[in-house]
């Protein structure tokens, strides 16, 4: 752990009024001891107490991977219990009882642990990590801003190759299976999902993938997303067409990619998370498709925040007010989804800065055509 980072978890500690962080294997512990730790049974957790160094304990048969950590590489503790040991008992030995303050744990903590820790020190409040990290997480450093952007870059090569993959007659799992294994040839360690929903099928904005046959005239949207061996994620979506798409559908995509644009020139660390997303509604309100106002089918917010997880703060949705601030990263993906018709989204990542939007894609957002 870099020095900066646990002496501002320290002073946040303070500020809360707590006595000790608990970490268990996932993001939380990605981002503060370069630990890329399995979820196991066995108790994998750093310790982080309100004063005084941190301590990594982990399974002795995993004394191994626990060494190669950015924490233990730059000097942290790593106590290890053997198979007939309680780690909770160390655990509970070093937070101690001689400091008052709540015991922060990670979010995703399992709950039998949550359990099992109150239990061992003594019932003892507990309160959220994330309400401390979150805060650090959200706002990338440069070098996070290089990772995204590589990630970026990743994905995009396999965007790149979608139009040699689908054609009419191709089903939509033959074409995620080939996009998966792409998104392994582009240097993703791991494929966090792939989304093709065609035609009807677009319309659902969570649809993976199906049996369906695609035909000319379909429109496809494709999300697709993984994980790079930083750790750090890539999300990215188009929409493709068989051949020519209807008229209406064109026209719809037309306001959608301006909002699309818009809404990332829009993004300034003077705007709220919530007035990014109002925005795009803003500018697709004012067309029609089949008397709806386009906005209509906007069902979900207009982004998330991206970086050790698909998924992470800030949420650009409506209610929150939180200001925008530099360094923070995430999706701006409007869509519109017709019931028992088709879909579109177009999703970029980018970066807010003092200047404004820095958008970490460079790919075209246009409706991509296929030839029939
Ligand atoms: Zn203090
Ligand atoms: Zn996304
Ligand atoms: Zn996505």
């Amino acid at each position: 752990m870099e020095l900066e980072l646990l002496t501002r978890l320290h002073q946040a500690m303070h500020d809360d009024d707590v006595a000790a962080m608990v970490i268990t294997p996932g993001a939380d512990l990605q981002y503060i001891a370069g630990y890329d730790a399995k979820p196991l049974e066995r108790l994998t957790a750093l310790v982080i107490p309100h004063t005084g160094s941190p301590a990594l304990i982990a399974p002795a048969l995993e004394a191994g991977e626990a060494r190669e950590s950015t924490f233990a590489r730059n000097g942290g503790e790593v106590i290890t219990w053997s198979e007939t040991e309680d780690p909770f008992l160390i655990l509970a030995d070093l937070v101690g009882d001689d400091v008052s303050g709540a015991i922060a744990v990670d979010d995703h903590m399992w709950a039998q642990r949550v359990l099992r820790l109150r239990q061992v020190l003594h019932e003892r409040p507990q309160v959220l990590a994330g309400s401390i990290l979150n805060d650090l997480r959200q706002k990338k450093t440069a070098r996070e801003i290089e990772l995204l952007q590589e990630a970026a870059a990743a994905i995009e090569s396999v965007h790149r190759l979608v139009p040699t993959i689908v054609r009419s007659g191709i089903t939509e799992s033959e074409v995620a299976h080939h996009i998966g294994a792409a998104i392994i040839d582009a240097g993703h360690t791991g494929v966090d999902f792939v989304i093709v929903a065609s035609g009807p099928n677009g319309a659902n904005p969570h649809h993976s993938v199906s049996e369906r046959v695609i035909s000319i005239g379909d429109p496809i949207v494709i999300d697709i997303g993984g994980t790079m061996p930083s750790g750090y994620r890539s999300d990215c979506t188009r929409t493709y067409v068989v051949g020519e798409p209807a008229a209406e559908y064109s026209a719809a995509f037309e306001v959608l990619l301006n909002a699309q644009q818009s809404s990332v020139a829009f993004v300034s660390d003077e705007r709220t998370c919530e007035s990014v997303d109002a925005h795009a509604r803003a500018l697709m309100h004012d067309h029609h498709l089949d008397g709806r106002p386009l906005d209509e089918y906007f069902i979900h917010r207009i982004g998330h925040g991206i970086g050790l997880e698909s998924h992470e703060e800030p949420y650009l949705v409506q209610g929150n007010t939180d200001v925008l601030q530099p360094g923070m990263a995430f999706s701006i993906e409007p869509g519109f989804y017709v019931p028992g018709r088709y879909g579109a989204r177009i999703e970029d990542i980018v970066v807010c800065t003092e200047e404004g939007a820095r958008n970490l894609n460079t790919l075209s957002r246009d409706l991509m055509r296929i030839p029939a």
